[in-house]
């Protein structure tokens, strides 16, 4: 029998590193699992390498999602290496400009939908439901499946679990994807789980309708696995909570100019909650995403540029004064 088809461009394996600053300011023993560095800058890879492949086994001709960005960009790359047509539906206007040059550089037919996250993800559901195409939204069982290996890294390096794992929270997929992980390797950390004030469906108990909040990928009002992280922050004896926009670009910010981790908005939710609710023992926050995927947050947030003439009189000034 011929080998299942594997589509992987060597996902997972990303650096665990501690975090002085926010260990000294928290009080706790705080790691950062450092997403970003998956193949296609966010975790979203961890899944699709296991859907794409499933796909083929499957014989799908395309593969189609809805996003708000590093799905998109993820389920792009691995359809451009697999020789699939991939077709992206995101947000009109709500995608980061990294995510969006990394779709149309793959090849995806990317659709700009005049709507928001969860009516394009109906919208993808009622697609595939019509088509011989594969969705590869976290609804997808292969993308809980991949995605649950960054809790088997964290213990393997530990040889244990952390006593807490933060986590932003948007369609609820990776959270439930790290639970699943822990349970099979026999632990079971405290979940803390974190969502935009604009997009805190999980925190409210009820979907929002206009989800709105700097952190573009985790800005969903309905998620999709609402149900399975419920159940991943009650049986884990942790809890779910909201940071707000400022809290979590202070975060953005506290990470790039203190402990050298550029991460995009959303994975510092996971290090804004942290502070602000607190935390004991050892702790890892998921920075799910690199920070260039959403240069014009960075750049709007970021000091200016020094202006200076070419000459050492000029130059000592600038560096110096
Ligand atoms: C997808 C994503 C999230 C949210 O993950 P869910 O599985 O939707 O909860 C958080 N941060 C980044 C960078 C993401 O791409």
């Amino acid at each position: 029998m011929p080998a299942d088809p594997l589509v992987t461009m060597g996902e997972g394996d990303t650096p665990l590193v501690p975090a002085p600053r926010l260990s000294e300011l928290t009080g706790a023993d705080v790691w950062l699992k450092l997403e970003g560095a998956n193949p296609t800058g966010s975790f979203k890879d961890r899944g699709m390498t296991v859907a794409v492949s499933a796909a083929i086994a499957e014989g799908a001709e395309a593969i189609v999602c809805a996003s708000t960005g590093n799905t998109a960009a993820s389920a792009a790359a691995y359809a451009a290496r697999a020789g699939l047509r991939g077709a992206v539906i995101v947000p009109e206007g709500k995608i980061a400009t990294g995510k969006l040059a990394q779709a149309l550089m793959h090849g995806a037919r990317v659709i700009a939908l005049r709507g928001n996250f969860d009516e394009a993800l109906a919208l993808v559901r009622e697609l595939a439901r019509r088509h011989p195409i594969a969705l590869v939204n976290s609804v997808n069982d292969f993308r809980i499946e991949g995605q649950k290996t960054g809790a088997f890294e964290v213990c393997d390096e530990f040889g244990e679990a952390p006593d807490v794992l933060c986590i932003p929270v948007g369609n609820a997929g990776n959270v439930t994807s790290w639970w699943k992980g822990f349970q099979e390797y026999g632990e079971a950390p405290r979940l803390h789980g974190y969502q935009a004030e604009g997009a805190a469906p999980l925190v409210q108990g009820a979907p929002v309708e206009s989800p709105e909040t700097v952190a573009s990928a985790i800005r969903i009002g309905n998620p999709a696995r609402w149900e399975d992280a419920m159940n991943a922050f009650t049986s884990s004896r942790g809890e779910v909570r909201a940071v707000s926009d400022a809290e979590i670009l202070d975060a953005y910010s506290l990470l790039g100019a203190r402990e050298g981790v550029f991460c995009e908005p959303a994975s510092a939710a996971s290090v804004a909650g942290l502070l602000k609710y607190g935390a004991e023992g050892r702790v890892v926050c998921v920075l799910t995403g690199h920070g260039l995927k959403d240069p014009q947050t960075a750049m709007n947030r970021a000091g200016s540029v020094v202006p200076c003439e070419p000459d050492i009189g000029s130059v000592e000034e600038a560096v110096l004064g």
